[in-house]
C-alpha cells in the first residue's frame, strides 16, 4: 500500500513530535545547539546539495575531496599542527576506532597480544575498538576525587605489547582534561604513539577564552587527535575528523585492495559507500563561522558554564566533580554536607522542571576505587539563553531531593543482583540466556521494550534503569541493554 508524499511527511512530522527537543537548550546531552537558526538552514541546504553523492570515491565526486581538504586544513590549524594529515569520518566512534587501528597496524604487534593504555574515564568507543580489533584496553584508574589520571600510572601499564596511549581533552564523564603534556612525555620516552580524544570538546577548547594546559597536537608526544564536527562544530550527526602528525601512521588506517574481481577499493574509513551530507554540513558551517564565529560561540558556552558551575557549588548537598575545564561537567552528591542530594533523584527533579540532564552510574575502577554516581551536563551556546531558568530549576530540584534516597532498581532486578552476589546465579549463566528469556526478565522488571516509541520517554523510568546498572554485574547489564534496544527497534 502506498501513501502520497504529503501523508508520508506528515506522518514523520508526527513521529518527530515525540522526540526530545533538539533546540532551545532543554536537553543537556546528545545535541549541540548553536542557537543560530541560520546555521541549521545552511547545513540543510549544503547536505541536500550533496545528497546523491557517494563519498566512497572522491576522484569521481571531486566536491568530497575539496570539502575534506578544507576541513582538514581548518582543523589542523585549530589544533596546532599546520602540517598534520587526516581523514573526515562519520563520527567520533569511527575516528577513535581508526586511531586504534592505525596504531595497531603500524606497530607490528600481533592482535591477540596488543594493548592500548588509557585512563578509566576514556570514552567507551575505545572499549568498542578493543572488542572489535581483538586487543586489550588497559583502563588506568584515575583519582576518584579529582578524576585525573597520573602520567606515571599510565607509564606503569605500558609493556612491550602496548601499541597506543590514549587520553581525553576533555573526557565525557567529568569534563576533566587529562595531563596531555605529561603523558606526551611518557609517549616520547617509550617511543609510542599518543592519541588525544578531543571528540567531545575539541572544537570548543580550541577557542576557550581562558588559559588551558597544553592539550592539542602542538603538545610534544601527541601523534593523533579526533574531534567531532557533530558536537561543538554544530553540524548534524555524521561528521568528525581524525588528524595524524605521521603520514605513514595515517595511511596505516586505510583499507585498500585490488584483490577481488570488482573495482579497486580504497577506504580511508570503516565504511564503504558513505554519505557526503555530514561532510558538506560541517564544511558549510566551518566556512560560514570561520574562527571568529567559533570563538564567539565558545564565549557564550564558557559564560553559561561558569554560571552553572558556580550555582552547583553553592547548592548544599551537591558538588561539581573534580576540576572540569571545558564545556561539560558533572555533579555528584556532596558527602561532606549534612544532607547530601542524590544526583539521580536531583536529575529526575530537574526533569520535572523542564530540563533533561544525563544520569551516569557509579563506576568501579581496576584498583577497586569508585567513581560515584553523577549527573552530566553538556553546555552549548544556546544554554546561555536559558541559564537563569536552569539555575532556578537546579536549586529547586535540590531542595526537593535533599535527604531522599536515589531511585531504586525494579524489585525483580534487585533480587537478581542478590542472586549474583550469593552465587545462586553465575554471570556466565546469565550471559548464556536466550534473547527471549532476557526480554522476559526485562518485561518482568517493568522495563518493557515493546512500549510505543512515541511514548517511550514517559514509559521508561531512566532513574530505575541506571539504578539497575548500579546493582547488576556490568556484563549482564550490557546483555540487557542490548536486548532492550534490539527489541525496542524491532517490530
Ligand atoms: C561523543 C564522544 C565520542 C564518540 O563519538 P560519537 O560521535 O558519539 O561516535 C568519543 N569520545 C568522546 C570523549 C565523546 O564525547
Amino acid at each position: 500500500m502506498s501513501s502520497d508524499a504529503e501523508a508520508v511527511i506528515s506522518e514523520l512530522r508526527r513521529l518527530r513530535e515525540s522526540d526530545a527537543p533538539t533546540h532551545g537548550g532543554r536537553i543537556l546531552s546528545y545535541v549541540y545547539d548553536s542557537g543560530l537558526a541560520e546555521l541549521d538552514a545552511l547545513a540543510a541546504e549544503a547536505a541536500d546539495l550533496v545528497r546523491p553523492v557517494n563519498g566512497l570515491d572522491p576522484t569521481v565526486f571531486g566536491s568530497v575531496a575539496a570539502m575534506e581538504r578544507d576541513l582538514i586544513s581548518f582543523a589542523r590549524t585549530a589544533f596546532g599542527a599546520p602540517s598534520a594529515v587526516g581523514t573526515v569520518t562519520s563520527g567520533g566512534t569511527e575516528s577513535c576506532l581508526l586511531a586504534v587501528l592505525a596504531a595497531l597496524k603500524s606497530s607490528g604487534v600481533e592482535r591477540n597480544r596488543a594493548n592500548v593504555v588509557a585512563p578509566s574515564t576514556v570514552h567507551a568507543a575505545f572499549s568498542k575498538a578493543a572488542e572489535t580489533f581483538g586487543i586489550e584496553l588497559r583502563r588506568v584508574p584515575v583519582d576518584p576525587t579529582t578524576t585525573e589520571v597520573s602520567a606515571s600510572a599510565m607509564a606503569a601499564c605500558i609493556d612491550d605489547a602496548t601499541v597506543l596511549l590514549v587520553a581525553s581533552a576533555p573526557n565525557y564523564p567529568t569534563g576533566a582534561i587529562d595531563p596531555i603534556a605529561e603523558i606526551g612525555a611518557v609517549a616520547l620516552e617509550h617511543d609510542l604513539p599518543f592519541h588525544v580524544d578531543a571528540c567531545l570538546g575539541g572544537f570548543a577548547l580550541a577557542w576557550w577564552p581562558t588559559d588551558l594546559p597544553s592539550w592539542d597536537l602542538a603538545t610534544p608526544g601527541v601523534t593523533s587527535l579526533s574531534a567531532d564536527f557533530h558536537k561543538y562544530g554544530y553540524s548534524p550527526k555524521g561528521a568528525s575528523i581524525l588528524l595524524h602528525t605521521d603520514r605513514n601512521r595515517h595511511r596505516a588506517g586505510f583499507f585498500a585492495t585490488a584483490d577481488w574481481p570488482g573495482y579497486p577499493i580504497v577506504n580511508p574509513t570503516l565504511l564503504g559507500s558513505r554519505s557526503a551530507m555530514g561532510t558538506a554540513s560541517a564544511w558549510a558551517i566551518a566556512r560560514r563561522l570561520g574562527t571568529d564565529g567559533f570563538a564567539a560561540l565558545v564565549t557564550d558556552i564558557a559564560a553559561a558554564r561558569e554560571v552553572l558551575v558556580d550555582a552547583v557549588r553553592e547548592i548544599d548537598g551537591l558538588r561539581v566533580v573534580g576540576s572540569p575545564q571545558g564545556p561539560v561537567f558533572s555533579v555528584a552528591a556532596d558527602l561532606d554536607a549534612a544532607t547530601a542530594v542524590d544526583p539521580h533523584r536531583w536529575a529526575d527533579e530537574v526533569a520535572s522542571r523542564g530540563f533533561t540532564l544525563q544520569a551516569q552510574p557509579r563506576y568501579t575502577q581496576a584498583d577497586g576505587s569508585e567513581l560515584r554516581p553523577s549527573t552530566h551536563l553538556t553546555v552549548t551556546p544556546v544554554t546561555r539563553t536559558v541559564v537563569g531558568d536552569l539555575v532556578a530549576a537546579m536549586r529547586e530540584a535540590a531542595d526537593a531531593a535533599r535527604g531522599l534516597p536515589g531511585p531504586e532498581a525494579p524489585a525483580p532486578l534487585r533480587e537478581l543482583a542478590t542472586a549474583f552476589e550469593s552465587g545462586a546465579v553465575s554471570v556466565a549463566d546469565a550471559l548464556a540466556l536466550d534473547s527471549a528469556v532476557t526480554e522476559s526478565v526485562l518485561v518482568g522488571a517493568g522495563i518493557d521494550p515493546h512500549t510505543d516509541p512515541s511514548q517511550a520517554s514517559d514509559a521508561l523510568d531512566i532513574g530505575a534503569v541506571i539504578a539497575a546498572i548500579d546493582v547488576l554485574p556490568r556484563p549482564v547489564t550490557a546483555k540487557m541493554l542490548t536486548e532492550f534496544l534490539a527489541a525496542f527497534t524491532n517490530p
